[in-house]
């Protein structure tokens, strides 16, 4: 390990918004650079104009903001090694590769797009062991290289890949991963446009930046030979390279895709899912802590985190794990913070308005005790307190209104006596309260359920809700009283 103070990169490509898989090499990275006093940069692989997608940087930028992974250096904040766009980057690139030809170790390519057609067709139809280009132009004389620059034939930059021997990869995670030179083809570094490929652009950048650790995707293990032969090629020292488990579906049959679910941060953020959670959840996701503790906020896994504590062997995304931590976090909120977590999910289920006045607010405050136990998804909190900010609500159907084996005048009887009982108490409160139907579900010789699921349903409209004392208290004399009356007038034939 080297002594040089820690540098680690989230290097997204805006292709699409940020993917859970990502969001997850964005954590491990983010918790290395906290752990070890170090710096984490973001920087946009942006060179591939085809696969641009210009509303994805935004994405990942505000994905990552959720989650709580700020950068230190970035496209948005600038730093002492910027520009943090590939796509500024362009005559560093241009000048690397320029200099690996002069050395001798990269080459001109006039091939037209038909002749790699060809050659490619031909490979297929041979069945052969190895894709990738012929290495046409790798042995051109110095004169005609001249003559075709000279006729302004477009070109792009190749790399002399070894045509014999290993390449060694060593892996913090892995040790040592072997390549035979003979089945790598000569990778292009620079494009006919001048930009750059993923493979030099990746590796310039990362020594530029001076990158001391590479944590990504399992994916980018085939490339990472490329890498190390570029690095040994222009002489520097690469990185430490860290590949991290692949994540399959929550059956563990198979890569984590579209089918099994949502794959972007964003769509987890409009399911209701928090940012804490969604860390714990992807913290576990690969990483493992000495015990079995598996409850862990963001701030005490940068003070964990370390690489020898990742694994390697695949791993499920098992949704409902998440929905466990999500409901975990949830019932640690304050009150404050979870109304206004949920406060735009109210909002949009029009039951509360936009801006919400501070009354409403405070209010809202005061339901969150009540519902914290039963929520796992935020969006869930309307069907808990729709019946709280509502004035009204519509009378109950009469099969909810009455328990098993009772007449809708039996109902209807309870329901007066206990608007009777209530319309007489002051103060207004759960111990009172409770004394007060108690004692007449007694008088009346029923059993307490008998006599509280109806007012339940007649105040609420359901018949799964917070504790009914507390939801009488919260909604007050007036409503209460009300809605009891429009139940038992229902009921009245
Ligand atoms: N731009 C690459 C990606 O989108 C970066 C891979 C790497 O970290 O080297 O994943």
């Amino acid at each position: 390990m080297t002594s040089k103070q820690v540098r680690v990169r989230f290097a997204p490509s805006p292709t699409g918004f940020l993917h859970i898989g990502g969001a997850r090499t964005a954590l491990y990275n983010w918790l290395f650079a906290r752990a070890n006093g170090g710096k984490f940069i973001l920087r946009v692989e942006d060179t591939d104009r085809t696969r641009f997608v210009p509303e994805a940087l935004e994405d990942i930028m505000t994905s990552l903001r959720w989650l709580g992974l700020d950068w230190d250096e970035g496209p948005d904040c600038g730093g002492d090694f910027g520009p943090y766009y590939q796509s500024q980057r362009l005559p560093y690139y241009q000048q690397y590769a320029e200099q690996l030809v002069r050395e001798g170790k990269a080459y001109y390519c006039f091939c037209t797009p038909e002749r790699l057609q060809e050659v490619r067709a031909k490979q297929e139809a041979a069945k052969a062991a190895t894709f990738g280009y012929d290495r046409h132009c790798r042995d051109l004389d110095p004169a005609t290289v001249e003559r075709l620059k000279a006729e302004g034939r477009p070109y792009v930059i190749r790399f002399k890949m070894p045509l014999t021997g290993t390449t060694v990869v060593q892996d913090a995670l892995r040790g040592e991963l072997s390549f035979d030179n003979s089945t790598l083809d000569d990778h292009v570094l620079l494009k006919s446009d001048g930009f750059p490929t993923y493979h030099l652009a990746n590796t310039v950048d990362d020594h530029l930046m001076q990158i001391t650790h590479v944590m990504r995707a399992d994916e980018w293990i085939p490339s990472t030979p490329r890498h190390v032969l570029q690095y040994q090629a222009f002489g520097w020292e690469p990185p430490v390279f860290a590949h991290l488990p692949v994540l399959l579906s929550p059956d563990g049959k198979g890569k984590l895709s579209k089918r099994h679910g949502a794959t972007s941060v964003r769509e987890y953020r409009e399911q209701g899912y928090l940012p804490e959670a969604l860390n714990n959840f992807l913290l576990l996701l690969g990483w493992h802590p000495a015990d079995d503790q598996e409850v862990f906020r963001i701030e005490e896994a940068a003070k964990l985190f370390s690489l020898d504590r990742i694994n390697t062997s695949p791993v499920a995304f098992q949704t409902d794990k998440l929905a466990w931590f999500n409901g975990l976090y949830i019932r640690e909120l304050p009150a404050e913070d979870l109304a206004r977590r949920c406060l735009p999910y109210l909002q949009k289920a029009e039951l509360l308005p936009d801006p919400c006045p501070p009354e409403r607010l405070a209010y809202l405050n005061r339901l969150m005790p009540l519902v914290r136990e039963r929520i796992k998804l935020l969006p869930e909190i309307t069907d808990w307190v729709d019946f709280f900010l509502q004035e009204e609500i519509p009378v109950p159907p009469v099969e909810l209104l009455l328990p098993k084996k009772t007449t809708p005048d039996e109902v209807r009887r309870l329901l007066a006596a206990a608007y009777d009982t209530l319309k007489e108490l002051a103060p207004f409160t759960e111990v009172v309260l409770e004394e007060a139907l108690r004692g007449l579900a007694e008088q009346l010789n029923v059993k307490t359920g008998q006599l509280f699921m109806p007012i339940r349903v007649a105040v609420t409209g359901r018949t799964a809700t917070p504790g009914l004392f507390d939801t009488l208290v919260l909604l007050g004399k007036d409503r209460v009283l009300c809605r009891l009356k429009a139940a038992e007038e229902s009921l009245t034939v």
